[in-house]
């Protein structure tokens, strides 16, 4: 077991105490154990067999003994207990977003409410808001946390989906007879989530049986039969459609196992037009290519890029239109936005730069947090300039990589920065978010936003909505508000490239590349493996397009800091 994995069964037995109304200190000394345990810097086995879990700070024996019996036996008994004592529809309502353990304890004690179809009809019988604590605010704030897990059920994060399509074609890869695995829907057209993996496989000629044969007999994924394909969950239980098809048909094929369907319903209405049928399961005309182009080009259309086909109005008459190109991960010099083991981050600044260095990139801007984001231990002024310092000697070493003095720094309530100007000057780039009080209305975050990106010292903001994919909706903003403003004070805003993030929305991609704001694909890493997340973001990016040119993350570190000067 992972600590990441023991400090999530801590936090999860945790819950489950508050959630039987047991005593709320010991709640809070699992959670405390678990974030400590997360930030020692060897592993569980290391910890375990030299036998230091209990001189952890904040781990007392007892914790100490539950982590030992989660590594050996994958969970604790105390932890068993308290799963029977609660429910499994009432750990469920924690899904919805404002509900915490305390008012699902409520919902289920004084309401007998124990599933998300209960609370539902709870809500609609008008039962919640007359619960004693609870009020018809919370009622609606429950209703619109349902709809949000209503809409994203089925929906997987692009991350998951993307290990799930790289296990299966790794599973596929010996296979005689495959010609091409083919990956479409929204994996390939770059949206943040993903619902089932869409897959052809392209078979050579005279192979297709024998093809479907060995992917059925495959045992990493259990397959059901369907009409014409197959339908399947790999060992992660993702969802996979799968169909073998032959070359001839494959060009269509393609197109129709990409999407959109907006797209894709776009196309046919003109191949009917004239006279053609783009599903080779069809009767008809049907157009039999090996390739997309050829399909597009039949119907006197010019190819769309898949991250572009959304929407009805995604198809144009050849030479009506041209796509500018997005930019490329292999453009991709410097990364900005990670945080190091000063503030939440796994790593020092030292391990950062030398794996970055590794993959040849040029540049690396570090940005912790800043002092009020005390949960994420941001830094005072004081360890800022030690920071500083510790930056100045690393530099010299590494030479010429470059390690930027950034910082993560947050957006007060009234839309103030959490250091002063004067510190904030002595920056090389200064990034600015919103960590705290979310609940706000759209005009009064886009205010906030907007403060902020008025400060000279301000270069970019970060994380624009704070949502987080499939969990929860951010606050409400007013993007095209916040465009004009970064655009008028000659500010970026960046696309974190979290895959629980990717915010900026793609959608407003086109009207900051219009408004000539720049924006850096920023993974925002707590770890080495987080910086790669970058990945992500080219690839949603795509869809706006976000040009190279538009993106700092593709210009060098001295571009970035003349362009930081130029508004300061
Ligand atoms: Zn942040
Ligand atoms: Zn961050």
């Amino acid at each position: 077991m992972t600590k990441q994995e023991a400090a999530a069964a801590l936090r999860h037995y945790a819950v489950l105490l508050e959630l039987l109304g047991e005593d709320p200190f010991r709640a809070r000394a699992f959670e405390n154990a678990a974030r400590m345990l997360e930030m020692q810097p060897e592993s569980l086995d290391v910890l375990i067999a030299e036998n230091r879990l209990s001189a952890i700070r904040g781990i007392g024996k007892g914790v100490a003994a539950a982590i030992c019996d989660l590594n050996s036996r994958g969970t604790f008994a105390e932890l068993e207990e308290a799963r029977q004592g609660v429910p499994s529809g009432v750990i469920e309502l924690l899904r919805v977003e404002g509900l915490g353990p305390k008012k699902a304890r409520a919902l289920w004690k004084d309401a007998k409410v124990t599933s998300l179809a209960a609370l539902e009809n709870a809500i609609e019988a008008g039962l919640i808001e007359r619960l004693s604590g609870f009020g018809a605010k919370t009622a609606q704030k429950f209703r619109t946390g349902l709809a949000f897990l209503k809409s994203t059920s089925g929906r997987h994060w692009r991350h998951h989906a993307a290990r799930a399509a790289e296990a299966l074609q790794e599973s596929l890869k010996d296979m005689a007879g495959i010609r091409e695995v083919f990956f479409g829907g929204s994996l390939r057209r770059g949206n943040e989530t993903v619902g089932d993996l869409h897959v052809l496989i392209v078979a050579d000629t005279g192979q297709t049986d024998t093809v479907r044969a060995g992917i059925l007999a495959l045992s990493c994924v259990s397959w059901s039969e369907t009409g014409s394909g197959l339908r399947g969950e790999s060992a992660s239980a993702f969802p996979i459609e799968l169909s073998v098809v032959t070359l001839d048909e494959a060009g269509a094929r393609k197109i129709l196992a990409t999407g959109s369907e907006e797209h894709v319903r776009a196309l046919k209405e003109v191949a009917a037009s004239k006279g053609f049928s783009l599903d080779p399961q069809e009767s008809g005309n049907v157009l039999r290519t090996e390739s997309e182009e050829q399909v597009y080009a039949a119907l006197g259309l010019a190819y769309v890029p898949p991250p572009l086909r959304e929407g009805n109005n995604s198809v144009f008459a050849v030479g009506s239109r041209a796509f500018p190109d997005a930019v490329r991960l292999e453009q991709i010099r410097g990364i900005l936005h990670c945080h190091t083991t000063a503030s939440d981050g796994h790593h020092a600044l030292r391990e950062l730069a030398a794996a970055m260095i590794e993959r040849g990139y040029e540049y690396l801007g570090v940005a912790d947090h800043s002092q009020s984001a005390a949960y994420a231990h941001g830094l005072t002024p004081e360890r800022v300039r030690a920071q500083w310092c510790e930056i100045d000697e690393l530099n010299k070493e590494l030479a010429p990589f470059r390690i930027l003095k950034g910082t993560e720094v947050d957006i007060l309530p009234d839309g103030r920065l959490d250091f002063d100007d004067e510190l904030l000057a002595g920056f090389d780039f200064v990034a600015a978010s919103i960590h705290s009080g979310f609940n706000m209305s759209e005009e009064d975050a886009t205010a906030r936003l907007c403060r902020a990106l008025e400060n000279p010292q301000v270069d970019i903001l970060g994380h624009p909505t704070g949502r987080l994919l499939l969990e929860r909706n951010g606050y409400p903003v007013n993007h095209r508000r916040l465009i004009d403003c970064a655009a008028r004070h000659g500010k970026a805003i960046e696309m974190n490239c979290s895959p629980h993030r990717l915010d900026l929305d793609w959608h407003f991609l086109a009207s900051a590349e219009s408004r000539h704001v720049p924006v850096p694909l920023c993974p925002d890493a707590h770890h080495i493996e987080g910086l790669w997340d970058i990945r992500w973001g080219v690839e949603v990016a795509a869809k706006g397009p976000l040009t190279a040119a538009n993106c700092p993350s593709t210009w060098s570190a001295d571009e970035f800091l003349e362009w930081c000067a130029s508004h300061a």
